[in-house]
Order: structure tokens, then C-alpha cells, then sequence
């Protein structure tokens, strides 16, 4: 492979020159032999790091026994993967996709089609700005992240923005047209943007006010990244529909979109897709939810999140970092001064991987199963890349 005159894939973003070859818990390996300590993860994807054996093995064991049958067949493992996660949800039935905004553009389906029978006329979510929901055309429109309505025009209609954390500005912003509302429990595009206690709570309440489903986009909150294995647990109140992605495979590709008894409307021939709930990616998908959703694993997560937050406080003692936000394993530092896409590539320089979603903001989303020694070699990494910066 040589980077230099690879001209055959489409240009989508800049990336480092060399390959990556071979992975291994918080490790990454390039072709060049050079090491890299983990803290992006796939985007978040890699729940229990690169290569974890459960998911060789899920894999191997499930590919020498049906890889897809068709999605008009029945299979083992996506009928156990669904009553895990109803189970796990309190929800009532889970649809299976392969992506994140695919799981979203179900939930809108959903939705409209709920509105239809309950409130007729209706047809507008409500969702935050600067939030993220997927790359398809609907959930470009349905993100509010600036510029984007613009991109491919024409837009999607049906969707209208309003600032994240504050529940006065959306119920401000009902109509009698509004029939949902849909939030990340925290926004993690933006930068790792953790609402007010209780704006999920509020929401609730807001949803069940006016009559409104209630959408929780769960795909990089969800599967134990907070330290639960919804984020909403800890707010204690239920969604009607949520969404599930990236960490759900632990590194391959599979969603899930999940609704309360009331939302289940859709019928025959109402929604589906080719690969929709085969049974290689969700047996993969149900060894990972095993390992996650273990009481034990999920306060690791929790104290591994406040070592991680301890440690990049020590850093914002020397270094202009503004302040630190997160919560469990999925965590960003606000920088004071300085750019964020060049302190992302000092850390590379480094050994660490790390990622700058916004100008001023670093986001770290290592595996949920990373030791203490990882996190604490990453802030020294960190120190370092700082330190080279010269600031
Ligand atoms: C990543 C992400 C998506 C989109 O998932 P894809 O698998 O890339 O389609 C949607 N919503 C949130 C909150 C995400 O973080």
C-alpha cells in the first residue's frame, strides 16, 4: 500500500498516510510497524477494543454456521439479541439495521406513521442544534449542525432545531404540527455537550404533556458508554423509541431501533432492508451486549471515566485546556486557546489517537474495557504532544 499515489477511493477526509494492519484491545498497529494507543476507537464503535476473542469467536463460530439466511427468515441469534434488549430496555420490540442513521431514519418512519393513526396532521420532530443523527439525506436535515441544511438541497422537511439542554425553548416550540422529539442524551458530535440534570426527565414529562413521542438517540450514548447501559437509566424514566449503533457490534456494523408498545405500528412491508438482522452481525452484537451489560463492567466504565477526567485535570493545570466534560468513557476537553485538529496531531506523533470534533474541543472515546495504566499513559502521551506544541 502506498498512500502517495492511492487515487482509486473517493477523497471524504484527510487521513494519515500509512495503513492501519492489526489491532488489539487499546492497541493500533500501522504497516509501518508504528504502535498507537487507542482513544478513538472506530469512532466510538470498538466497545471491548480492537479483535476482543468473544467477537472472533462470535464471528467464526456464527460464519461456519449461517451467515444470512434473507431478512424474510427467522434466525436464532437476532430473536435472542431483540429479547436482550427489550429485556435490558423495559421497551416493548426492537427493528434491526445496519447503521446509525438507519436505525434513525427507522425511528422517523416510525413516528410518522404513529402520527398518523394518533395525531393526525402532525408531522414535525423537534430536535437540538448542533446535534448529530447520521449522514443520510433525512438525517442531515433532522441534525442541526450548522450549514448542513444547505449541503444537497433540496432539504428534508419535517424538522425543526432548537437549543440543546433548555425544555423552555422546546416547549416553545410545539405546534399542534410537532408530533416528536428527538435528542442525544448527550451530544457527542458537538463535543461532548452534557445537558442540565434532569433535561431528560423534563423531556419526558414535556413529551407525555403535549402528547409527543419521545426519540433518545442512543447510537453513541448508548451500550455502556455513560457508565450505564442506556444513558437514560439514570434519569430513571423510559423513551418511547431509541436508537442504538456504533459500540451495539463492538466493531461491525449493526443498529437497532427500539420503541414502546404504543409506537409499534409498523406493518407488512412498511420497513425493511437486505441484511437487516442477519445473523452474523447480531450474534456478534449479543456477545458484546453479555459482556456490557454486566453490573461490574458498567462501574469499571464509570471509574475508569472519573480516572480518565482526574488525569486530564492534572494536564489542565500546565496546559490551556478550558475545561474537561463527560460522562462514563466518553469524554472532551475544551481547549482555552490553541487548535484542536493540531493538538489531535501532536498526540498522534505521540503514539495516541485522538479526535478533534469541533476547532476547540478533543474527544476521547477509548474501549470500555481500557485499564488504568491506558488512561494514564494516554494523559502522559497527551502531556507530551502539549509540551511539543510549546504552549
Ligand atoms: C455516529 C452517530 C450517528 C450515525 O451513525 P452511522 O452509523 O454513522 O450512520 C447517529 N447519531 C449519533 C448520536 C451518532 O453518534
Amino acid at each position: 500500500m502506498n498512500a502517495d499515489n492511492f487515487n482509486a477511493l473517493m477523497p471524504i477526509t484527510a487521513r494519515p498516510p500509512a495503513a492501519m494492519v492489526k489491532g488489539r484491545g487499546s492497541y493500533l498497529w500501522d504497516e509501518r510497524g508504528a504502535r498507537y494507543l487507542d482513544f478513538i476507537q472506530g469512532w466510538a464503535v470498538n466497545a471491548l477494543g480492537h479483535c476482543p476473542d468473544v467477537i472472533v469467536n462470535a464471528l467464526t463460530h456464527q460464519a461456519k454456521a449461517l451467515i444470512t439466511p434473507s431478512p424474510a427468515l427467522h434466525n436464532g441469534p437476532q430473536w435472542a439479541l431483540a429479547e436482550r434488549l427489550v429485556e435490558l430496555s423495559g421497551l416493548h420490540q426492537v427493528h434491526f439495521a445496519n447503521s446509525g442513521a438507519e436505525a434513525n431514519e427507522a425511528a422517523v418512519k416510525l413516528a410518522r406513521k404513529w402520527a398518523q393513526h394518533h395525531r393526525a396532521g402532525a408531522d414535525h420532530i423537534i430536535t437540538t442544534e448542533h446535534s448529530f443523527h447520521g449522514r443520510t439525506l433525512a438525517m442531515m436535515a433532522a441534525s442541526g449542525k450548522p450549514g448542513w441544511g444547505s449541503l444537497f438541497p433540496p432539504t428534508v422537511p419535517g424538522f425543526r432545531h432548537v437549543p440543546f439542554g433548555d425544555v423552555a425553548a422546546m416547549r416553545d416550540a410545539i405546534t399542534e404540527r410537532t408530533m416528536a422529539l428527538m435528542v442525544e442524551p448527550v451530544q457527542g458530535e458537538a463535543g461532548v455537550i452534557v445537558p442540565p440534570s434532569n433535561y431528560l426527565r423534563d423531556l419526558r414529562r414535556l413529551a407525555d404533556e403535549y402528547g409527543l413521542l419521545l426519540i433518545f438517540d442512543e447510537i453513541q450514548t448508548g451500550v455502556g458508554r455513560l457508565g450505564t447501559f442506556f444513558a437514560f437509566e439514570t434519569d430513571a424514566i423510559r423513551p418511547d423509541i431509541v436508537t442504538l449503533g456504533k459500540g451495539l457490534g463492538g466493531g461491525v456494523p449493526i443498529s437497532a431501533m427500539i420503541a414502546a408498545k404504543p409506537a409499534c405500528c409498523f406493518e407488512y412491508g412498511d420497513q425493511g432492508g437486505t441484511y437487516n438482522g442477519n445473523p452474523l452481525m447480531t450474534a456478534v452484537a449479543l456477545a458484546v451486549v453479555e459482556q456490557v451489560a454486566n453490573p461490574h463492567f458498567l462501574a469499571n466504565v464509570r471509574t475508569n471515566g472519573a480516572r480518565l477526567r482526574a488525569g486530564l485535570g492534572e494536564l489542565a493545570k500546565q496546559w490551556p485546556i478550558r475545561c474537561i466534560r463527560g460522562v462514563g468513557l466518553l469524554t472532551a476537553i475544551e481547549l482555552s486557546d490553541g487548535n484542536a485538529v493540531a493538538v489531535a496531531d501532536a498526540a498522534f506523533n505521540e503514539g495516541l489517537l485522538i479526535n478533534a470534533p469541533r476547532p476547540t474541543s478533543i474527544r476521547l472515546m477509548p474501549a470500555l474495557n481500557v485499564s488504568g495504566d491506558e488512561i494514564d499513559r494516554a494523559c502522559t502521551l497527551l502531556d507530551r504532544a502539549f509540551a511539543k506544541l510549546g504552549r
